[in-house]
């Protein structure tokens, strides 16, 4: 079995341990003599699987039970409507900061429902600094206030969190859920699509405050409800299982290297080599503000763009995969997520090395 060092984005490599585990019990789950994917989501088996999954991630992220977490399907771009749909709450305009690709596409979508106020923006640094909480134009009239702590496709992210007030503050944690400590008390709503740090894509995470379920906006499809997801224990229709089962084993494969902690640490060293890599060459750049770059998502350019393509070809044939940046915005991204190894980081910086020893 090879195994390659795989740099997506998302969907993301999962830890071979995980998928090796999901083998094994592929066809016959725990003696039962069927598939998890092939029982009802109803069976007791599941349910135990199910509540498992949800209790490992309550004990990782330290999430109280004022919390309800749901596991729903339709992505992190479902939430970008579900969120204004169910947080309004009577009131008629929420607050956004800007910084990037993704924000955008969330103020797009909540445009839909309110008013979008924009608390703050990157773009006068072309999306190479986050605002300042002193530069936040809050208001305290607002729904909410949304960001997203880690942009994917610009690699920029906070270095801290926002403070809102008595405003519900929610975090579109996609990218950077579970790779680093965070303390969940100081959100109202955090999502995240499962297909970097949690699972396989089709599954979505929804960690909300319990105080904040009911009252949508009328015609909202009881679909889009967190209430009915959350009455239900995510269980009102068919939810994604085989996503579900599999996210239970990443967090238990979490907690056996030690916990956020511990993966927080080995994701800091990944960086911080990766960077300064980067940072010692003329012939790779990064160009976000040091304190806000992305430890998830390492976006970096060759000082000549006509390499790129032999950069990705020798990449892959050397073992690495996935190299290529966004479509929007070209260059190379490499996706550091939890279950890259240490070793891949390494394997990364020694071609890139070799690389720009041949031809810078
Ligand atoms: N937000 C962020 C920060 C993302 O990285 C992504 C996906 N790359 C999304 C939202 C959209 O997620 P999905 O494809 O699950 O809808």
């Amino acid at each position: 079995m090879t195994r390659k060092y795989n740099f997506s984005a998302g969907p993301a490599g999962l830890p071979s341990e995980v998928l090796l585990q999901a083998q094994e019990e592929l066809l016959d789950w725990h003696g039962k003599g069927l598939s998890i994917m092939e029982m009802s989501h109803r069976s007791k088996e599941f349910v135990s699987v199910a509540e498992a999954a949800e209790q490992d991630l309550r004990d990782l992220m330290g999430i109280g039970s004022d919390y309800k977490v749901l596991f729903l399907q339709g992505g992190a771009t479902s939430q970008f409507s579900m969120i204004p749909m169910n947080l309004l709450r009577g009131k008629t305009t929420a607050d956004y900061i800007n910084t990037g690709i993704w924000s955008k596409k969330a103020i797009q979508e909540a445009s839909r429902y309110c008013d979008v106020r924009i608390a703050a923006s990157s773009e006068g640094n072309g999306f190479t600094a986050v605002p300042s909480q002193s530069e936040l134009e809050l208001n305290a009239e607002a729904a909410y206030l949304h960001y997203t702590p880690n942009e994917t496709i610009g690699g920029l992210e906070f270095d801290y969190v926002p403070q809102s007030g008595d405003v519900p503050l929610v975090a579109d944690l996609s990218s950077t859920i579970l790779s680093r400590e965070i303390d969940v008390n100081q959100f109202g709503l955090i999502y995240a699509g499962a297909q970097k740090n949690i699972g396989p894509a089709g599954l979505t995470v929804v960690i909300v405050r319990e105080d904040l379920l009911g009252d949508v906006v009328a015609g909202t499809p009881t679909m889009f409800d967190y209430k009915v997801h959350a009455d239900a224990e995510s269980m009102c229709n068919t939810p994604p299982t085989y996503g579900w089962y599999l996210a239970g084993l990443v967090f238990k494969w979490l907690k056996a290297q030690g916990g956020v902690a511990a993966i927080q640490a080995a994701n800091q060293r990944k960086q911080e080599k990766l960077y300064a890599a980067i940072d010692a060459s003329d012939f790779y750049a990064n160009p976000m503000a040091s304190a806000n770059r992305s430890w998830m998502n390492v976006p970096f350019t060759l000082a000549d763009d006509a390499l790129d393509k032999l950069f990705l070809e020798q990449a892959e044939e050397s073992g690495l995969l996935n190299l290529k940046g966004h479509r929007s915005v070209g260059g190379m991204r490499a996706s550091i997520y939890n279950a890259v190894p240490e070793e891949a980081v390494d394997a990364l910086i020694a071609f890139m090395q070799q690389f720009e020893k041949q031809h810078a």
